[in-house]
């Protein structure tokens, strides 16, 4: 079973130490969740991995398996079988979802091997009634006018379609109204059980009525302060974030 292991991570953007000591490890079909105030590193921790050139890795690994994906380029990273979320074309107008998630699927296969078109259709179609998306969504262009549910559809349903080990959501900057909240839950549930490991990073607790983690972590000031299971985001909903930082303030004192 693959497993993916944040270990003792440091991420700065320019001078700013932004990313203090995260550590996590994920295993195949856990669902994680990240919840956290605003500024506290988030986006950060998610663009780090997937290999965004302004976020830098000044401490700690980042390991599939084992391997150490630091030093590989985001598409290898990908190929490697992590998915995140947020790497959107934002729009490509032109280039049909069918078309860009073939493109998709052919650049993650190994050198030498052609996609077959007619399993490629039977996969894609498979994929939509599993998340109960209509035929006529993919010949739509990519995010041309989508709304925020449509983009989210179109979100999941490439990360149905590229099978990866592990998943990175980060969920907090994308304004979800209810209806995006559900297609992002109903395809996270739809795809669970499988062997996709899932990092769900968000600061809405609603997110966590429509998706059960099995972990619960709290991100305060770059690194994970908390974990529990699903009661945790309960009790937070209940509390909020400013309990957290009583609970660290009496810790240290
Ligand atoms: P979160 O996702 O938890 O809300 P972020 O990771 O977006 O937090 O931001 C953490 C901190 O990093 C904030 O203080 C923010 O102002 C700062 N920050 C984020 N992105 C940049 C950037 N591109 N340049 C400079 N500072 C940034
Ligand atoms: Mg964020």
């Amino acid at each position: 079973m693959s497993q993916l292991e944040i270990k003792n991570l440091h991420v700065a953007i320019g001078e700013k130490e932004i990313v203090k000591g995260f550590s996590l490890t994920i295993r195949q079909g856990e669902v994680h969740a990240i919840m956290g105030p605003n500024g506290t590193g988030k986006s950060t921790l998610s663009k780090a991995i997937a290999g965004h050139p302004d976020y830098t890795i000044t401490s700690g690994e980042v390991l599939l398996d084992g391997q150490s994906i630091l030093s590989l380029e985001p598409d290898a990273r990908a190929r490697a079988g992590l998915f995140l979320a947020f790497q959107y074309p934002s729009e490509v107008p032109g280039v049909s979802i069918a078309n860009f998630l073939r493109a998709a699927v052919q650049a993650r296969m190994a050198e030498g091997e052609e996609l077959d078109a007619t399993a490629y259709y039977k996969r894609l179609y498979s994929k939509m009634d599993l998340l109960k998306i209509d035929r006529k969504f993919t010949s739509r262009a990519i995010n041309d006018g989508f709304s925020g549910g449509e983009k989210k559809r179109c979100e999941i349903l490439q990360m149905a379609m590229l099978e990866p080990k592990f998943a990175l959501m980060d969920e907090t900057d994308s304004g979800l109204d209810i209806d995006a909240l559900r297609i992002v839950a109903d395809g996270v549930n739809a795809m669970r059980g499988t062997n996709l490991g899932m990092l769900l990073i968000t600061h809405y607790q609603r997110l966590l009525d429509y998706i059960v983690p099995d972990y619960v972590h709290v991100m305060w000031d770059g690194r994970i302060v908390k974990s529990g299971d699903k009661s945790l985001a309960l009790e937070l909903e209940a509390k909020g974030y400013d309990w957290v930082k009583t609970e660290l303030a009496a810790a240290n004192a």
